[in-house]
């Protein structure tokens, strides 16, 4: 015994799952005392199915509870000047006025015809339309001419030409409105620089619960409104999104994100910046496994504030966290040094960071991790890293770019001669008293190379990897003692 209902089958995403929260929402509403599920929503490939748990008989609740919650939420202009999308014009489009009546029963019936006849609703109800508006559906006005989407080519006797299609696309309002309250209720509202906003719409993928989707609704409001710098490249904002949400944020696990970017174009309309899916669990799995990633993040971001400049390491970043990727992964950790550090002070990677990117991206096993010879080699080369007096990154990227245990031997016997002199060199000015305290650089031993050695020999990436994350990170500059240490 339920009642099931189904969105229309526009053929646009967001449009579908925007309707399925707004309808949702009217069952929360209604049955939210009961106890334990309430509801499912299900992906029947392109539109939704929502199965209330309740008695048939039911229904009625359910036709009462959307006329008093349209009302309650829509009756004044306050949510739709809140949500991006809504112009002072489209307004009036979806405002609920007296007198006016809305059911559910036309979610009834799934619909099996998929064309739209010409003239009729593109939901196939026959209530009395409204235009689509760009806040509902962004995906009928994505004009990036860039992209050739939406555009549609005419021809005349001189010339042919390509031009945004103008189809009307019009919807019936109890679908607009629905999709109004799907947007309050469950969708992630940030603003981007000057004159963007961005919409981030969790898409259920496969069932979800109404317990999922209280979640989402509990957690929504904590970045409303937030704003990103607008330097940030677009495609790192599921990056920057995560990093503002409390772990409790790990039920977008079950979604994917529909993330619009929409840009108030001269203070007028709207027109669509970005509309793009991403999946969430690699997002998710880089920010929960320890909050040192998120303070490299905030890092990142106040950087980019203060100096109003864009971040190369954050694209590195991103791929990196979203792609796994290799490469990736050991430009962050250098760039990542370059664009935080200050004239005064190295910025390094916290150690945890760089062992989440070992660990998950260059499946380095816990023996390499924890092997004294790879910390005691990772020290040396890091001193070229953070020494200003010293730096010299030719030595960690020779190392990156070794392809043959030969090269590699090359490089580190360089890398030996280097820091020994560089030892002789500080221990003499220390001795002179003159200047800072000296830095001497840590001297691996002849033990540490041998072990090295006998690791490369099975795992000649993942100790590369290594060395090279670990130099760009703290665990580089941690103190470092010296066996015999004549002065002290
Ligand atoms: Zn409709």
């Amino acid at each position: 015994m339920s009642i099931r209902l189904y969105t229309p089958a526009t053929g646009l995403p967001d449009l579908e799952v925007k309707i399925a929260y707004g309808i949702a929402r009217i069952g929360l509403e209604a049955f939210g005392e009961k106890k334990g599920e309430i509801f499912s929503i299900e992906d029947l490939g392109g539109h939704y199915e929502i199965e209330f748990f309740v008695d048939e008989s039911e229904f009625d609740t359910l036709e009462k509870t959307i006329n008093l919650v349209l009302k309650k939420v829509f009756s004044s202009f306050h949510v739709q000047r809140m949500t991006p999308g809504v112009t002072s014009k489209s307004q009036n489009n979806v405002t609920v006025y007296a007198g006016e009546e809305y059911s559910l029963n036309i979610y009834q019936k799934a619909f099996h015809r998929w064309a739209n006849k010409s003239g009729e609703n593109i939901c196939k109800h026959a209530g009395s339309p409204i235009r689509n508006i760009i806040a509902l559906s962004s995906a009928t006005s994505y004009h990036n001419s860039r992209d050739f989407i939406d555009l549609q080519s005419y021809k005349t006797s001189k010339a042919s030409y390509l031009q945004r299609s103008t189809d009307r696309k019009n919807i019936c309002k109890t679908c607009g409105m629905l999709s109004l309250l799907g947007i309050w209720f469950a969708t992630f509202v940030m603003n981007f620089g000057e004159n963007k906003e961005v919409m981030i719409i969790p898409v259920p993928e496969g069932k979800i619960m109404s317990s999922d989707l209280r979640r989402i609704f509990s957690i929504q409001h904590l970045v409303r409104r937030d704003r990103i710098s607008g330097k940030a490249p677009e495609r790192v904002l599921p990056l920057l999104f995560f990093s503002r949400l409390p772990s409790s944020a790990n039920v977008l696990e079950k979604f994917n994100l529909l993330i619009t970017v929409l840009e108030r174009a001269g203070g007028q309309g709207y027109r669509v910046d970005g509309f793009y899916t991403v999946p969430t669990s690699n997002y998710i799995e880089f920010i929960n496994s320890s909050p040192f990633n998120i303070a490299i993040v905030d890092t990142m971001i106040r950087r980019m504030s203060a100096e109003n400049v864009t971040l190369t390491s954050l694209l590195h970043l991103n791929s990196a966290v979203h792609y796994k990727n290799k490469k990736s992964a050991s430009l962050f950790a250098r760039q990542y040094v370059l664009e935080t550090s200050s004239e005064g002070k190295v910025n390094l990677l916290y150690p945890e960071t760089a062992k989440y990117f070992l660990r998950r991206v260059f499946m380095v096993k816990e023996e390499i991790l924890n092997s004294t010879a790879v910390k005691s080699f990772a020290k040396t080369l890091g001193y070229f890293v953070w020494n200003k007096n010293y730096q010299n990154y030719s030595f960690a990227d020779g190392i990156r770019n070794a392809r043959t245990e030969k090269e590699m031997s090359e490089i580190l016997q360089r890398l030996m001669r280097e820091a020994k002199l560089r030892y002789d060199q500080e221990s003499k000015e220390e001795q002179k008293g003159e200047g800072m305290q000296a830095e001497r650089p840590h001297i691996p031993s002849a033990k540490d190379l041998e072990e090295l050695n006998r690791l490369m020999k099975d795992s000649f990436e993942e100790v590369k990897a290594a060395l090279y994350l670990l130099a760009f990170s703290y665990e580089s500059h941690k103190k470092i003692y010296v066996g015999e240490d004549t002065n002290a």
